[in-house]
């Protein structure tokens, strides 16, 4: 297959049309219309075969996962997401219609559920399956909710259950995927097919004073709040959401999965006594407390009252220890 046929036959039609196009696939560049009084709000993640999922992923869940990921980012600005351009660099025996139709199959679904269309991209021949999405979405002017917003006194909250992928790709990597039986290996779902909450993320502006999406482990992630807000945290363990095969775990590997595992994609957010008060008349049992922010700097740990030490060292490319 050639490089233009597989781009028309794969990528052309992928997804459907989205109003904000203006020029899609097949010129140099895509143009896209965006509306009067808003940001262009921009991101991209890379996922490496081997690195990011492993290698017995199904090709529909590397496609779903790689848009995925990218409108999570989108959801914790609290924008709204309206395209994304593919990056495929693609080993040649994957490069046939059984592979790139499922993985195809993937981006059009995830894309298809928060009205995103495939606008663009490129396509290239490489030794390891490389996919990196840039996605593209808006938000008004000076409502993108930051990491640097978080003020003393704050509740911390997480949009759902934390350390569930972790579990899963533990389970995968030291048994494989078959270990699990239904309804039980409905958590690998959690690690193949993450849900971005892009819907939240919207209804979150004007609320939360700061946002991250969780991917590298609660314990880094809210970090990056801390740091950029310079502000510390307490976080109460026993708070935490938790899917019941975790709460089957020792104490310290629950906490290993939900503090340094990644991949939840769950939103992490601080905000104010009244306003959580507000949303959660709003939109009642969305987002749960697990903490506070405090003034003094770094993350303390409590369960049952009582403090707890624990190393935090989240997911790091370039981690030399
Ligand atoms: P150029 O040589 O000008 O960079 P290409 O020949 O690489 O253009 O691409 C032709 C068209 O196909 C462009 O509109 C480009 O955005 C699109 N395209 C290429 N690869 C992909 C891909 N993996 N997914 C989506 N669109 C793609
Ligand atoms: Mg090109």
């Amino acid at each position: 297959m050639s490089e233009f046929s597989l781009i028309y036959r794969h990528f052309k039609n992928a997804t459907k049309p989205n109003a904000s196009t203006v020029l899609g696939i097949g010129d140099d560049c895509a143009a896209s219309q965006i509306l009067p009084n808003h940001h262009l709000v921009s991101c991209m993640d890379t996922l490496v075969a081997g690195r990011h999922f492993p290698i017995n992923t199904s090709a529909y869940a590397i496609g779903y996962k790689s848009v995925a990921v990218n409108l999570s980012d989108l959801a914790s600005m609290g924008a709204t997401p309206f395209g994304i351009l593919l990056g495929l660099s693609l080993p040649e025996h994957l490069a046939n219609d059984e592979f790139l139709s499922e993985f195809t199959r993937g981006i059009s679904d995830i894309c298809g559920q928060f009205h995103v269309e495939l606008i663009g991209g490129d396509t290239t021949k490489s030794d390891i399956l490389t996919i990196c999405v840039t996605a593209l979405g808006t938000i008004k002017n000076g409502q993108a909710i930051r990491r640097s917003g978080a003020k003393i006194g704050d509740i911390i909250c997480v949009s759902g259950e934390i350390g569930s992928a972790s579990f899963a790709l533990e389970n995968i990597l030291q048994h494989g995927r078959g270990v699990l039986n239904a309804p039980n290996s409905a958590i690998y779902h959690t690690l193949d097919c993450p849900k971005p909450h892009v819907d939240l993320g919207q209804k979150l502006v004007g609320f939360a004073s700061s946002m991250i999406d969780i991917s590298d482990g609660l314990g880094q992630d809210l970090g990056h709040i801390l740091s950029a807000s310079q502000v510390g945290a307490m976080i109460d363990l026993s708070a935490i959401p938790t899917n019941p095969l975790l709460l089957q775990l020792p104490y310290a590997q629950k906490w290993q999965h939900q503090l340094n595992g990644g991949d939840d994609y769950q939103l992490c957010l601080t905000i104010n006594h009244s306003d959580l008060k507000k949303f959660n008349q709003l939109y009642p049992d969305l987002i749960y407390p697990i903490g506070k922010i405090v003034r003094d700097e770094g993350l303390q740990l409590f369960f049952d009252k009582k403090p707890i030490e624990f190393k935090i060292n989240g997911w790091n490319h370039f981690n030399t220890r």
